[in-house]
């Protein structure tokens, strides 16, 4: 089998170059050429020597992720669904605002952790993605954007691990992927600009902390364990206190000096004001002088199986006014793309459903790079012509 150049970070390419008797700064030049440049032929690396190029014909290639479709919102959000075989998909999906291009993507298909709220732990866990599926989300939204947007510069300024997976539970394809997104040969985004979002693995918080410090999002959605062991499973083996333990400690290593907690609003389950007063003691008294960190409240994309529901705006407002009267930065994730269901997992949880029920994926190459009106979605998506 050839090598996927995608694979690698800047480190292993200069030790694959090695093993074609090629000098390491070669590397340098071939990493821009894919990752800066969005090159996806050896021959068009036109500064490269022949001989070397021709070695890469044989030895290696770029192997990209198949699309199986593109949507693209009324507010610009775009959002691709890519298959990575055996029916599996994932997705990334692109946030355009005034002063950012972000870009959500995906580290596993499915996820073992196993939320009570989201779609993607509800189908289970199917493998991890490769460096290269991980870094390939970035490759190609990046390079297809220059093209779609006609933009001489970059477009992606942030990467947010928040698609599907846990991506600590994918952490050793995860350390290269952060390291090409790092690289200022790569994509050069810098340590607060890109955030791995986790459940909390506490373990893998310490080694991220020692690997690679990036800003780091940790998923809370309750503010007492028996709440917490309910909605994240995860909680029964490390607890709040071991949980805000780890924060603590990843924050003397952090490129910002807070931790970004997320909380999803479920309608009756955590919502309610006592909710937010205890959250507010337990992050501020933990352990003394508390965690430094501020909340993200994220309104509950709700999807069937689930059989929970969004809290009522005016009840995450009311939220919000008490975490943010007990001093504490809260905002509310503001909701884009909600005409293309551009929501952690939800398009990908289709495709696998579709496929249980015999459906194949091919397809879905139907409505493959066009943007299919809501309602003719919805008529595919059930299986009616
Ligand atoms: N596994 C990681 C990252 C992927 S999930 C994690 O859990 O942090 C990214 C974010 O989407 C998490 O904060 C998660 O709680 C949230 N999320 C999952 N399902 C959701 C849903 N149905 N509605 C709103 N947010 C959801
Ligand atoms: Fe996995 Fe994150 Fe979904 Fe939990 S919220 S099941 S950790 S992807």
């Amino acid at each position: 089998m050839t090598a996927n150049l995608l694979d690698f970070d800047l480190e292993g390419l200069a030790a694959y170059c090695e093993t074609l008797g090629e000098k390491r700064f070669r590397a340098t030049q071939l990493f821009r050429w894919i990752h800066q440049k969005g090159a996806t032929d050896f021959d068009q690396m036109t500064d490269l020597a022949r001989s070397l190029r021709e070695k890469l014909k044989v030895g290696a290639h770029l192997q990209g992720l198949k699309i199986l479709t593109q949507h693209e919102s009324k507010d610009g959000t775009i959002k691709w669904l890519f298959d990575v075989g055996n029916g599996d998909a994932v997705e990334a999906v692109f946030i355009p605002e005034d002063d950012r291009g972000t870009l959500c993507i995906s580290s596993q298909a499915g996820c073992a952790v196993g939320c009570r709220f989201c779609s993607t732990g509800h189908q289970g866990f199917s493998r991890n993605l490769t460096t290269g599926e991980i870094v390939g989300q970035l490759w190609f939204a990046e390079h297809f954007l220059r093209r779609h947007l006609k933009s001489a510069q970059r477009v992606i300024s942030n990467v947010v691990m928040m698609g599907m997976g846990e991506p600590l539970q994918n952490y050793a394809a995860l350390l290269p992927a952060l390291k090409v997104m790092l690289d200022d040969h790569g994509y050069g985004l810098s340590r607060r600009r890109v955030t791995v979002s986790t459940s909390g693995m506490v373990r893998m918080m310490d080694r991220l902390a020692r690997d690679c410090p990036v800003a780091l999002a940790v998923s809370l959605h309750a503010p007492n364990d028996e709440l917490r062991d309910h909605l994240v499973p995860l909680n029964r083996k490390h607890g709040l206190a071991d949980l805000l333990d780890a924060c603590n400690r990843y924050l003397e290593h952090a490129p910002r000096d807070f931790i970004t907690f997320e909380y999803c609003m479920l309608d009756g389950v955590n919502d309610q004001p006592e909710h937010a007063r205890q959250l507010a003691q337990l992050v501020q008294r933990h352990a003394g002088s508390g965690v430094s960190c501020k909340f993200n409240l994220i309104p509950f994309n709700p999807f069937p199986a689930s059989g929970l529901v969004r809290s009522p705006q005016h009840r995450v407002q009311a939220f919000a006014k008490i975490l943010i009267d007990a001093g504490i930065v809260t905002t509310v994730r503001k909701t884009r793309g909600d005409d293309i269901d551009a929501a952690c997992g939800q398009l990908a949880g289709d495709v696998k459903d579709r496929t249980r029920v015999g459906v194949r994926i091919a397809q879905q190459r139907t409505v493959m790079l066009k943007q299919v009106p809501a309602d003719a979605r919805a008529a595919k998506e059930t299986g009616t012509p």
